[in-house]
């Protein structure tokens, strides 16, 4: 698992590079060209000589002569000695800018609004099995644990547990997930489905309507694809929520009007969505999402 502040093997090149390229000018300039000029133009006497000064005018005088046209020693070393300083300052810079960002280890509560550091920051508070479900309990989400279920090499259910209502009905109810992606459906409800449900509609969510957790299929149900997130119980469908004054939204029915209150509270929560999950896939992805949101935890990140 990757922290942050870890650096990338290219930093380390990267570091490398200036380093090597001064000593490779140096050595061209003050120690190379100068062996190979002297021994042709001033014989072994003056190439075999240990004193510098004496040699660098020797052979600034030959290389002179013999190439009056070249760029001056002077001025050669003069541009390595502002170049490479330079060059070392932008592969710091670089190296600085590849720094990977990993997971953000400051603790992060269920009532703190998601920013851009939400996701990488629950990531690691629940990368652990017992840190994950201590978080769900210092919550107040209601998380039974149940047994690791393994049904194929690529269909599992490891370290899952079933989310139970907790003043919001999840329908069909306690659907089984992983511990994280609980925090995250947790997180995402309140800090996300909750607050644009009050803020547009003036009305709480009393319930959350999904098309399941788990299923052991591939990917799109395309035969041959990647195992699903699905089957690891990693990823949930929305389909819509219910609220307080009896309006129930559907993604199906409302997100083609991206305008009206409902497409824009919809818009709203996946939005929300993007900051807490690693995938986030709407109608606006596919067909295959036309009538729900697909909120995953794992690799790489999509959010549309
Ligand atoms: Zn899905």
């Amino acid at each position: 698992m990757a922290f942050a502040g870890n650096r990338s093997g290219k930093c380390k090149n990267m570091v490398k590079v200036p380093f090597g390229w001064v000593r490779q000018m140096a050595d061209r300039v003050f120690h190379r060209s100068a062996r190979s000029r002297t021994a042709g133009a001033l014989g072994p006497a003056v190439s075999g000589s240990t004193d510098l000064a004496g040699r660098w005018l020797a052979w600034r005088q030959a290389a002179v002569r013999e190439r009056p046209t070249a760029l001056p020693l002077e001025k050669a070393a003069l541009r390595v000695a502002v170049i490479a300083p330079a060059l070392i300052i932008a592969a710091l810079g670089g190296c600085t800018s590849t720094v990977r960002p990993g997971l953000d280890r400051r603790p992060i509560a269920i009532t703190e609004p998601l920013d851009g550091s939400s996701r990488a920051r629950l990531a690691y508070a629940t990368s652990e099995s017992a840190s994950c479900q201590a978080w769900l309990a210092a919550a107040a989400v209601p998380f039974r644990p149940v047994a690791d279920q393994i049904q194929s090499e690529t269909c599992r259910v490891i370290a899952a547990g079933t989310l139970q209502n907790d003043g919001v009905r999840y329908a069909p109810p306690r659907p089984m997930m992983t511990c994280p992606l609980a925090a995250a459906v947790s997180l995402w409800r309140r800090q996300a489905v909750d607050a644009a449900a009050l803020e547009i509609f003036g009305a709480r969510v009393t319930q959350i309507d999904h098309l399941g957790v788990y299923a052991c299929r591939p990917v799109n149900n395309t035969p041959g694809a990647r195992p699903s997130a699905h089957a690891r119980a990693s990823a949930m469908d929305i389909a819509g929520v219910r609220l307080s004054d009896g309006r129930r939204i559907s993604v199906k029915a409302h997100w083609s009007d991206g305008a009206a209150a409902e497409g824009r509270f919809l818009r709203r929560i996946r939005d929300g969505a993007c900051q807490v999950f690693q995938t986030t896939l709407s109608p606006d992805y596919n067909l295959a999402h036309a009538d729900h949101l697909h909120l995953e935890l794992g690799e790489g990140r999509i959010c549309r």
